[in-house]
C-alpha cells in the first residue's frame, strides 16, 4: 500500500508518538522522513531530547497491544532485552487511598522496562522500514506553506549549531515534537488562530533512583504503585527494569518535593502511606544520585475545535496534549493517536485534519477525563471543569473501596485505567450493585 496517498511524509520529532506516526504513514506514502534534534542512539541509551526517560515508563495494556498490532513480536523483543510483562492487576501491586487493591487477574497485560528500551525497540523496528527515512542532529525551525498558506509543504530544518538550513518538502508534515511543540505558535505566524489550550496546574516534581535488585526486592512483582490521596501529597511508583534493576520515582505535587539527595530518600519513603517503597530503599542502594523532574501544568492544545487549518498537517502525542505522568498514560496515548492516523488514512485520500483532530478528541476523552478528574479533585490543582457525568466524585471513591474488597470490582477499575474498557463500564449494573455496598459518603 506505501505509495497510495501521497509520494513524501514528514515527521517531526522521532520519539514514541513520532515513531509510532511514521509506522502508520509508512503504509501509505512512498517515503517517510522523520526530523529529530538528537543524533540517536543504536540501542536503549538514554538521549538530551527526552529526559523524561530517567523516569518511570511503565506501558499500559491498551498501547502495548497497539504497538504489538503496529510491530509485531514487540513485546518478546522487549522481554528478551531483559523486560518483564504481566498481568495489569494479578502482576502489579495498587495501593488506593492507602489500601491495597484486590489481586485477581485483570486479563491485560503491562510492559516494564526502562523508557530508553521501550523506545529503543520501537525505533529499532522503525529503522528497518524500508521507506522510512531519519534526519538525525536537526532542529525544525518553522513550517513551509504554499504561497497562499492554504497548504504546509514541507518544515524548515536547521542543523543544531545553526549551519545546513533547508527546507524539507512533504505532502504531509505531522508535527511529533511534544510537549514543547511550536505549532501553535506557527500557525499564528501564518495566519491562522492557535488552537486554545487546557491546562491543568498540578506542580508535580519527581525524583528518581534505580537500584541494583540481583533478589527479587518487588516480591514477583512487575510494579508497585502507591499513589497519593487527599491529606497525602506524596506517592512513589517502583518498576522492575531490565538488568536485574529496579526503578523508583518518588513524586510530590503542589509543592511537595522529593528530595534531591540519596541519604534522603528513605525518610521521604517513609512518610509515604505504605511500607513498600522504604522498604526497598533499605534493602538496596541507589547506583547514583536521584534525578529530578518538574513538571508545572499538563496541556490539551484544543486542535478539534479550530474551524480553520492548512491542509498538509497533523499533530501528534504530546504536542497536541500532554497528561500527568503519574497516570502512566502518554505513550498508551501516543499508540491511540496513531491507530486513529491509520484509520484517517484508510479513507484513502489526502488525511482531513478536522476529521483527524475530531478523532483524536474521542480518543483523548476517557483518559483525560480520568487524569484531570482525580487531579481536580485535589484542593488547589487548577484546571478546565468537566462536564457532568454519572461516575460522580462519590461514586469513584466508594468504587476505589470497594476495589480493595471485590475482584470483580479491582478487574473493572484496573481494565479502565489500563485505557483498554471505557469509564462507562464502570456504570454496568453488576458493578454498581457492588458499590452499592459501600455507604454513600465512606471516606477510606
Ligand atoms: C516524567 C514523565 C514520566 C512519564 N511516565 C510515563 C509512563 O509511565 N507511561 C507512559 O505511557 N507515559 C509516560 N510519560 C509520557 C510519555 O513520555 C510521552 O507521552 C511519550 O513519550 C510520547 O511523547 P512524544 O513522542 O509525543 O514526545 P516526546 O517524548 O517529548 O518526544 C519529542 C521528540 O521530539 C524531539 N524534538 C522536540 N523539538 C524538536 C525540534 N524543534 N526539532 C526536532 N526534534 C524535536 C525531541 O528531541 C524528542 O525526541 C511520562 C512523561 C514524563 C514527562
Amino acid at each position: 500500500m506505501a505509495g497510495t496517498i501521497g509520494k513524501h511524509a514528514l515527521v517531526l520529532g522521532g520519539s514514541v508518538a513520532g515513531l509510532l506516526t511514521a509506522r502508520v504513514l509508512a503504509d501509505h506514502y512512498a517515503s517517510v522522513a522523520i526530523v529529530e534534534r538528537d543524533h540517536l542512539p543504536a540501542g536503549a541509551e538514554q538521549r538530551r531530547g527526552v529526559p523524561h526517560g530517567q523516569h518511570v515508563h511503565a506501558m499500559l495494556p491498551r498501547g502495548l497491544q497497539i504497538i504489538e498490532e503496529l510491530l509485531p513480536g514487540f513485546t518478546a523483543q522487549v522481554i528478551a532485552a531483559g523486560g518483564s510483562t504481566g498481568d495489569m492487576l494479578a502482576d502489579v501491586r495498587w495501593y488506593l487511598n492507602g489500601r491495597a487493591l484486590r489481586r485477581a487477574t485483570a486479563g491485560v497485560k503491562a510492559l516494564s522496562a526502562s523508557r530508553p528500551l521501550l523506545e529503543g525497540t520501537i525505533r529499532e523496528r522503525v529503522r528497518a522500514l524500508p521507506n522510512v527515512t531519519f534526519l538525525e542532529g536537526y532542529d525544525v525551525t518553522g513550517l513551509h506553506a504554499s504561497p497562499g498558506r492554504e497548504r504546509i509543504t514541507g518544515a524548515e530544518v536547521a542543523n543544531r549549531d545553526g549551519s545546513d538550513a533547508r527546507v524539507v518538502s512533504a505532502g504531509l508534515v505531522v508535527d511529533a515534537t511534544g510537549r514543547g511543540s511550536r505549532t501553535p505558535r506557527w500557525l499564528a505566524e501564518l495566519g491562522y488562530e492557535a488552537p486554545a489550550a487546557d491546562t491543568v496546574a498540578i506542580d508535580l516534581a519527581y525524583s528518581t533512583c534505580v537500584v541494583a535488585a540481583p533478589g527479587d526486592l518487588l516480591g514477583g512483582d512487575l510494579v508497585v504503585v502507591t499513589p497519593r490521596f487527599p491529606g497525602q501529597l506524596r506517592s512513589s511508583v517502583m518498576q522492575r527494569l531490565e538488568g536485574d534493576r529496579v526503578l523508583i520515582t518518588l513524586a510530590g505535587v503542589l509543592g511537595e518535593r522529593p528530595p534531591l539527595l540519596a541519604g534522603d530518600l528513605r525518610a521521604y519513603a517513609r512518610s509515604l502511606s505504605m511500607p513498600d517503597t522504604y522498604d526497598v530503599l533499605r534493602a538496596a542502594e541507589p547506583l547514583g544520585p536521584p534525578v529530578p523532574f518538574r513538571f508545572p501544568a499538563y496541556v490539551r492544545h484544543r486542535y478539534d475545535q479550530l474551524r480553520r487549518f492548512p491542509a498538509g498537517l497533523l499533530v501528534a502525542g504530546d504536542a497536541t496534549c500532554g497528561f500527568n505522568p503519574v497516570y502512566g498514560q502518554g505513550m498508551s496515548v501516543a499508540a491511540m493517536n496513531a491507530a486513529a492516523l491509520g484509520d484517517e488514512l484508510a479513507h484513502g485520500g489526502e488525511p482531513d485534519p478536522y476529521r483527524y483532530f475530531q478523532a483524536v478528541s474521542r480518543i483523548l476523552e476517557a483518559p483525560w477525563r480520568l487524569a484531570v478528574g482525580a487531579d481536580l479533585a485535589l484542593p488547589g490543582v487548577t484546571g478546565p471543569a468537566l462536564s457532568e457525568s454519572p461516575l460522580t466524585p462519590d461514586y469513584l471513591r466508594r468504587l476505589q473501596l470497594a476495589a480493595t474488597e471485590d475482584d470483580e470490582v479491582a478487574v473493572a477499575l484496573v481494565r479502565v485505567t489500563s485505557l483498554v474498557d471505557p469509564p462507562a463500564s464502570l456504570l454496568r449494573p453488576e458493578i454498581v450493585e457492588r458499590v452499592d455496598r459501600v455507604p454513600a459518603g465512606a471516606t477510606p
